[in-house]
């Protein structure tokens, strides 16, 4: 990478940083030409095959505008937003694959939005799981419920 100073084509690692999430490294530089100092972040990539064929790389703010709308009038802030896509593109990436599709990111957050909020959970399932009758709705609740007995046998159990 040229130095953005003097576009000298050669830089010096003066240190680097593995961000918190672990997902990317940030390396700070110094030109030995001009002794300008500037940052890289590297990233191993990440591509995102969607329904119509076209690839572009995966980006957490999308992944969080799909939730935002689910989450219309529902107790969910944007730092709960930010933190859903983390753990998304985290799971995805555990899979090893440089690409993936939309699909898989779909199901990626099934999971956590599950955990955030139940009612925006259904709503993003219906979506992307296409419910188109009333049954899959009821079907989707009553494995919520279901879940919910099994949570509380469990919480009865330790409490004993
Ligand atoms: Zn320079």
């Amino acid at each position: 990478m040229h130095c953005p100073f003097c576009r000298n084509p050669d830089s010096r690692v003066i240190d680097s940083r593995t961000s918190d999430d672990g997902l990317s490294i940030r390396r700070r530089r110094q030109c030995p030409k001009c002794g300008g100092r500037f940052s890289t972040i590297e990233t191993a990539s990440l591509n995102v095959i969607k329904r119509s064929g076209v690839i572009e790389p995966f980006s957490r703010e999308k992944v969080m505008s799909g939730v935002r709308k689910a989450c219309q009038g529902r107790p969910v802030t944007e730092a709960n937003l930010a933190l859903l896509a983390q753990e998304v593109e985290e799971t995805v990436r555990q899979t090893g694959s440089s690409q993936i599709d939309t699909n898989e990111i779909g199901l990626a957050i099934l999971g956590p939005l599950r955990n955030l909020d139940e009612i925006a959970y259904l709503r993003f399932a219906s979506v992307y799981q296409a419910f188109d009758t009333l049954e899959d709705f009821e079907a989707a609740i009553e494995q919520l419920r279901a879940d919910h007995r099994s949570a509380r046998t469990v919480e009865d159990a330790s409490s004993l």
